[in-house]
């Protein structure tokens, strides 16, 4: 059955002598993979639309029970050139690739994420700064479509809203739980890792950083390139939303681009 939908490009490697095997986020049947033959000739129709993080228009030849589909036409929506010009703004896009490929399982439609997916990469390539909080904020967004929804306004234990409140009402985040505890309801910080006992897991969390994980998770992803903070706060907030990420996503222990952010780039 020959099928139209829209996709997002997350990986592509070479096939035979001229051709390509492209893995796409779609709109309508989540995460397939198809052939693109002759993408590596002198005459490939395909032009820039295959290459990874694009949006692209996708025509295909659908078998029932294949995994590997035929790819009859591809044209670029939205090449998002830009995504590519910094090294930065490249890490922060492809470590969202990453991440959707390592939470997506074969054809399961989530028509949420590809939408998610579109506005993410599309607000980042039009970025000047900031790279990094959009990397993140695609995180907390991710997790909420999968059903782990942070809650950053109130606390899990009396109900109160958690004021931004002043420097020495100092909340905590309950990594487990995924939700913050007041300054009264406060825990002493556990350990950083929820090694023996997960219960213990609880991470300080500064004004500004609640302050922060808030933007990140409830602004629009157009005003990220506004937000002003200091190192310390970005980094407080980047390691709560790592450990809270790899929490409940057992697969991505080892996603390349994180090595890449806490070797290359210190703060967001
Ligand atoms: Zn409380």
């Amino acid at each position: 059955m020959l099928v139209k939908t829209e996709v997002i490009v997350l990986r592509s490697m070479k096939y035979r002598d001229t051709s390509k095997i492209v893995t796409f986020y779609s709109k309508e049947y989540g995460k397939i993979k198809g052939i693109a033959k002759g993408a590596r000739s002198a005459k490939n129709k395909f032009g820039s639309a295959l290459e990874p993080l694009s949006h692209s228009m996708l025509l295909v030849y659908k078998k029932e029970h294949r995994d590997l589909h035929l790819i009859s036409q591809c044209d670029s929506i939205n090449p998002f050139k830009k995504l590519t010009e910094n090294l930065d703004r490249m890490t922060a896009a492809l470590s969202i690739l990453e991440l959707a490929d390592h939470v997506t399982h074969h054809e399961e439609k989530n028509s949420a994420l590809f939408l998610l997916l579109v506005e993410v990469l599309s607000t980042l390539n039009e970025s000047t700064r900031n790279f990094k909080a959009y990397s993140y904020a695609f995180q907390l967004r991710l997790a909420a479509l999968f059903g782990y929804a942070p809650n950053f306004e109130t606390c899990s234990r009396c109900g109160k809203n958690v004021p931004a409140g002043n420097n020495e009402n100092q909340v905590t985040f309950q990594i487990t739980s995924g939700a913050v505890l007041c300054s009264e309801c406060h825990e002493p910080p556990g350990p950083r890792e929820y090694g023996s006992d997960r219960n213990l897991a609880f991470m300080p969390l500064s004004v500004q950083g609640l302050q922060l994980i808030r933007c990140l998770f409830g602004t629009q992803l157009s005003s990220l390139e506004n937000l002003n903070y200091d190192a310390h706060t970005g980094n407080e907030t980047e390691e709560l939303i790592r450990l809270y990420i790899k929490y409940h996503f057992d697969e991505i222990k080892s996603l390349k681009s994180e090595k890449y952010f806490q070797q290359h780039v210190s703060i967001f």
